[in-house]
């Protein structure tokens, strides 16, 4: 070696640009709510007859309107939880929760489609688990975006396990594992990335925006825990999440 050379570059320009761009998104989809909840609101008024019966061809249309707006609903939803946290607007709000209950919720929430998909479930929480100090808004939101992939990445008649412990005398530990689809090895370095999806669950038809782990792991991160998985195709996947148990650093 005889010498190096050492190259700064003044990066503000590229930061603002990125976080306008940030804000147009976040503008956006704030504005595309309005509109959409409208498509909603008279759709469900339709589909359940308030203004006359439909015959079956215009229930089967009307219902597939209905469906493609609660997509686009909920994309437009993540889009602007994308945006919060990255423009740093997510506003955490911890408070003492009960973080047993929390999944029974979130699960019973879920049971149609676990019902429907003829999936054998369980939950075990550890006794030992009591009140933590955490934001319960944004830990449904973990919790819902997992379990739903599990639900949605197993075929039916599967199994997924859920389960909540202490990892050690500071850390929780929520692990949720089925035995699905599994990610394809050489993709799994882009899980976390926002918009990706997987080329074997695509390939399935399977709807998706490709932001739920995205926000899932910043708020995991952003709340001083850890997220990873461990997935084969031939056996499923078991997706880790540990959180502090004195409570979410703000
Ligand atoms: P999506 O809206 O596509 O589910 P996510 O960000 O939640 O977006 O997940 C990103 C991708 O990670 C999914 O599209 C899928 O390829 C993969 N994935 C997540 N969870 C699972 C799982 N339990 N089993 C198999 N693949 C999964």
């Amino acid at each position: 070696i005889i010498g190096t050379i050492k190259v700064f570059r003044d990066i503000t320009a590229e930061r603002a640009i990125d976080k306008a761009k940030t804000e147009f998104v976040s503008l956006a989809s704030h504005q595309l709510r309005t509109p959409l909840s409208t498509v909603n609101w008279y759709a469900e008024m339709l589909l359940a007859g308030d203004v006359g019966e439909l015959n079956e061809q215009q229930r089967k249309y009307l219902d597939e309107v209905y469906r493609s707006n609660q997509r686009m609903v909920e994309l437009v939803n993540a889009l602007l939880d994308v945006s919060s946290l990255e423009l740093g607007t997510f506003i955490m709000e911890p408070e003492p929760t009960d973080i047993c209950l929390l999944a029974r919720s979130v699960i019973a929430e879920q049971q149609p489609e676990i019902i429907a998909r003829n999936i054998v479930f369980s939950l075990t929480c550890d006794k030992d688990v009591s009140l933590m100090q955490a934001d319960p808004k944004l830990l449904r939101m973990v919790m819902q975006n997992i379990l739903s992939n599990a639900i949605k990445y197993t075929p039916e008649s599967g199994k997924i396990k859920f389960s909540i412990a202490l990892k050690d005398a500071k850390n929780l530990i929520l692990k949720i594992s089925d035995t699905g689809f599994g990610i394809p090895k050489n993709q799994q370095d882009q899980i976390f990335t926002k918009l990706f999806r997987a080329d074997n669950v695509r390939d399935k038809d399977t709807d998706g925006t490709g932001l739920g782990l995205y926000i899932v792991k910043s708020i995991v991160e952003n709340s001083g825990g850890k997220i990873w998985f461990v997935s084969s195709e031939s056996k499923g996947t078991t997706f880790y999440v540990t959180l502090p148990l004195d409570g979410i650093k703000i």
